[in-house]
């Protein structure tokens, strides 16, 4: 897979070298991500004198948290009642997390284009309309924050917008920084970080890789898209894929128009959802559903964004923004994130054998991701603590079916999602949600 855009805006890092050999240590940690960052950061902060290895089969940031829409966002990592009763402390913890990040982020002197702006979800029909609104009635007792706008009080001026829906709890970052920047602070801190080290196996308070075994108190897997290539994983999360483009530098003329001043992210209420941000460079970057699921829970490893996929995009950016018809993007991007069967989240260790885990963001990872960390550490540390005690911790969803169900059924979802959309944008002023949309959400769980 091709780094995408966030990484080649910064250029290449020097490579890490590879386990030498068999090791000894504390914690082993697979994958450098932000779960696997996060985790040894605060394990790290916790207790200076653990000795922590992370494993990275290719470089820092080269998943998903290095090659995502950089929304740090308080969004609840899945649907809310089934956190059960603990879901507000959850949502407040993820509140808390966005500014833990920055607080973060400022002590360590990470500069990840980091801005606090809110996010602001935009609907453009008549249906898109009457689920936002809905969203924010059923939202706003667990969010007081949250806030419905009209056209004019949105800060981004998008074509045909009818009502947003904004809130002040997620910041706009440049994911590739804070990933790198992330690695470097807990390299001070002690870590060791192996890239170009391939994990084979995770077993009990042992990890097999292609350079040597790692025997560890504790072993973390933190390969969110990527697990089930994992032996025993396949069913776990389903790697999931997303598309980015970005935006040669847009003139000043064409912010004069649109606004976004705030840089708050942007999304939209279609059921083939899409996310953007504002970039410190004045491009925009969009990203949606990319490459369709691959039979057999195979990760795309092509690094190829499909034509089609980043003319959808441009699509997308020309429906919101009519002055930009005819742009083509910049650059072009995928990556994998990984959903479980009931869309939720979960973090867990277990001191019977040492796994832990976290994971399931389904597209949410990149705050769930550090309060995963911070919990994480307290489980292994042996700490009991708020965060342990979050509905998420230890959770252990279904598995998906096997194939060719798993195929067969998030290929027609997505192909009913699509519809629905068109539908509902051909019937604009029809409040009217597709029942083919429906139909995709009792076969996908959501
Ligand atoms: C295009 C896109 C846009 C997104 N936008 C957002 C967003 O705006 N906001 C948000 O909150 N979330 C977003 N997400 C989701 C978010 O980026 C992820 O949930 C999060 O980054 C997951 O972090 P992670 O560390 O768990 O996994 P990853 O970042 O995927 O890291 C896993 C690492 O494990 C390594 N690895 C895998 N297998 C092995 C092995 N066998 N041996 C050794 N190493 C291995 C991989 O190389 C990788 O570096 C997006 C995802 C994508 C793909």
């Amino acid at each position: 897979m091709q780094p995408g855009y966030w990484q080649a805006e910064l250029g290449p890092s020097a490579p890490r070298p590879p386990l030498p050999g068999d090791l000894e240590v504390d914690v082993a940690i697979v994958g450098a991500g932000f779960t696997g960052l996060w985790t040894t950061y605060h394990l790290l902060r916790a207790d200076p004198s653990l000795r922590v290895v992370v494993l990275e089969r290719e470089q820092v940031g080269f998943g998903a948290s290095g090659r995502n829409g950089g929304w740090l966002s308080a969004l609840l990592p899945g649907p809310r009642a089934r956190y059960g009763t603990g879901a507000d402390a959850l949502g407040e913890a993820m509140r808390q997390q966005v500014l833990d990040v920055e607080k973060t982020c400022a002590e360590e002197g990470i500069d990840a284009d980091l801005v606090r702006g809110g996010t602001l979800t935009v609907a453009t029909t008549g249906a898109q309309e009457q689920r936002l609104r809905a969203h924010v009635a059923t939202e706003q007792p667990h969010d007081p924050d949250l806030v419905l706008l009209g056209p004019d009080e949105c800060d981004v001026r998008v074509a045909g917008l009818r009502v947003g829906a904004f809130t002040p709890h997620c910041a706009r970052v440049q994911p590739a920084k804070l990933v790198r920047g992330l690695a470097e602070a807990a390299e001070r801190r002690g870590a060791v970080i192996h890239e170009g080290t391939t994990v084979r196996e995770i077993g009990t308070r042992r990890v097999v890789t292609d350079r040597g075994v790692v025997r560890a108190g504790w072993v973390v897997r933190a390969t969110e898209g990527f697990t089930a290539g994992l032996p025993g994983q396949r069913r776990t999360w389903l790697p999931m894929n997303s598309s980015m483009i970005a935006t040669d530098p847009l003139p000043q003329a064409f912010w004069d128009e649109v606004g976004w001043e705030g840089r708050a992210t942007l999304g939209d209420e279609a059921h083939v959802y899409c996310y953007a941000q504002r970039t410190a460079g004045d491009r925009i970057a969009i990203g949606g559903r990319g490459i369709p699921y691959r039979y057999g829970s195979r990760t795309d490893d092509s690094g190829e964004t499909a034509r089609a996929t980043v003319a959808e995009l441009e699509s997308t950016l020309a429906r919101l923004f009519p002055q930009l018809a005819g742009t083509h993007a910049a650059a072009a991007w995928s990556g994998v994130l990984g959903v479980a069967r009931d869309w939720c989240a979960s973090v867990g260790a277990d001191p019977a054998t040492g796994l832990a885990w976290a994971g399931g963001y389904a597209g949410d990872g990149v705050t769930t991701s550090a309060l995963a960390g911070r919990t994480l550490a307290d489980l292994i540390t042996g700490t009991a603590s708020d965060l342990t005690a979050l509905p998420w911790v230890g959770r252990a969803p279904r598995r998906w079916e096997p194939e060719p169900l798993r195929w067969l059924g998030v290929r027609t979802a997505y192909a009913a999602y699509r519809l629905a959309d068109r539908v509902e944008t051909t019937h604009v002023d029809s409040a009217r949600t597709s029942p083919v949309a429906r139909i995709a959400d009792r076969l996908t769980g959501q």
